[in-house]
């Protein structure tokens, strides 16, 4: 039997959680790939550098460099004798990185970000390998990059399959190895540039190497006991759901439901293999199975939270209706400007949507300025409620300014501007 293991930042966040999670690789006896994220919070640290990298801030650039070396090196010193032999390679890493900080930019912010940003995905896995390796877990470490070939949109990467699989097979052979620790989140062009798959995206680099070989299931350890039906850190009652059909969850994490990356589902649903969704902290605990079944829905009303919304509304300067034309138009801006939209709403003489207020947006707004004229709302969240029934519709609506609505047969959903949450 084979399978796939995939642990998120959070699994490996310290020294305890390595061990942790190398003590539920040991207890699984099976063949396995185990794809593993950057260390804790350390991509929004690499998206910091990057940003410092650009505007050629070189004080920000050495702070934001020494502090995910320390916070390295903290993990690293608890985990090794000072004089193991992975301590120089563990410095090595940081070496490369830092004589990449040092190189003059090409100018390219997508490309750059990939090439920086990957560092967290190669510390961790190369930690979490050699600890394993060093307690006797033998494992292989491999870098993905030989194995998921993509296409050169950097940051929302493209997967060549073909390639992909051919390379996978071959890497991933079981021939005299039965584990094999490797990363989530990168990818690589033919040229060997590193690509990245999209923030949150190891999920789904699990998924594609399930995948291609053809796994049993999919394993994905999460700091909650499974799929619940609302993120527990927003609402506090939410309840685990056994069992979710593809569709379904696709339809979850389409919405929003931080849980699982959109793009996971897909190839697991093309080869039938089912996803488990369990808890790294409490192996006992059943968790979630994501498969083919009968009831598509869910027994109880899902609640997804989307926060830090813009409401942008869109009308043509030129006073004409909101059509196919400007419609091409206005969406091929938002391609452009790699900014995704959460919800949409359109008019006479209005088009509206709501997109995560990242970067990007202000670049976007500009861009859209030249044609059309712009109002926006800050300070809104999205949420959507699947499988709605008139309490929870009441649950989430009551005493909230809405902006927008949609109500459609499964689907309630609320542009709301923001104020505390309080559940009874
Ligand atoms: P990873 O460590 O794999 O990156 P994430 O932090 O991205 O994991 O995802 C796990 C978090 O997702 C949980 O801690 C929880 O707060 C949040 N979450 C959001 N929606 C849900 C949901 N419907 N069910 C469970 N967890 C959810
Ligand atoms: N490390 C990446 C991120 O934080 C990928 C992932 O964790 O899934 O976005
Ligand atoms: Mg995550």
């Amino acid at each position: 039997m084979l399978q796939v293991f995939k642990f998120g930042g959070a699994s490996v966040k310290d020294a305890a959680g390595v061990k942790n999670v190398c003590r539920i690789i040991s207890r699984n006896n099976n063949n396995m790939v185990v794809v593993i994220s950057a260390m804790g919070k350390t991509t929004n640290a690499m998206e910091d550098l990057v940003e410092a990298y650009f505007e050629l801030d070189e004080l920000a650039v050495k702070k934001l460099y020494d502090s995910i070396y320390e916070y390295h090196n903290q993990i690293v010193s608890e985990l090794f004798e000072v004089d193991h032999s992975f301590n120089e390679k563990f410095d090595e890493l940081f070496k490369s990185l830092w004589k990449r900080l040092q190189v003059h930019s090409s100018g390219d912010y997508d490309y750059e970000y990939d090439q920086i940003v990957s560092y967290g995905e190669m510390l961790s896995t190369q930690i979490v390998s050699n600890y394993a390796n060093n307690i006797s877990l033998l494992n292989e470490w491999v870098d993905v990059r030989d194995v998921i070939k993509t296409d050169e949109n950097y940051r929302d990467a493209v997967i060549n399959w073909g390639l992909s699989a051919q390379l996978g097979h071959k890497t991933f052979s079981f021939k005299n190895q039965s584990l094999y620790i490797t990363q989530g989140f990168l990818g690589s062009t033919i040229n060997n540039q590193t690509t990245t798959l999209g923030r949150e995206g190891s999920d789904y680099s699990g998924a594609i190497i399930a995948h291609i070989l053809e796994a049993e299931h999919l394993t994905i350890w999460k700091d909650v006991p499974g799929v619940l039906n609302a993120d527990p850190r927003w609402y506090p009652s939410a309840q685990k759901l056994k069992e979710i059909s593809y569709p379904e969850a696709i339809e979850l994490a389409f919405y929003g439901a931080q849980v699982i990356h959109p793009k996971t589902l897909k190839p697991l649903q093309n080869k039938g293999i089912p996803l488990y969704v369990k808890s790294f902290i409490d192996e006992s605990i059943e968790g979630t199975v994501i498969r083919s079944v009968e009831h598509q829905r869910t027994e109880v009303p899902v609640y997804i939270l989307k926060k830090d919304q813009l409401f942008i509304t869109i009308s043509p300067k030129d006073f004409s209706f909101i059509l196919e034309g400007n419609l091409r138009d206005i969406f091929s801006i938002f391609t452009e400007h790699k900014v995704k939209i959460n919800l949409m709403q359109n008019s006479a003489l209005n088009f509206s949507v709501c997109v995560n207020n990242i970067r990007q947006v202000n670049v976007l707004i500009d861009a859209l300025k030249v044609n059309y004229t712009v109002r926006y709302n800050e300070d809104v969240e999205l949420v959507t409620v699947r499988n709605y029934t008139t309490e929870s519709i009441e649950e989430i609506t009551s005493g909230k300014e809405i902006v927008d609505s949609q109500l459609s047969r499964n689907t309630a959903r609320y542009v709301i501007k923001k104020s505390d949450w309080v559940f009874n």
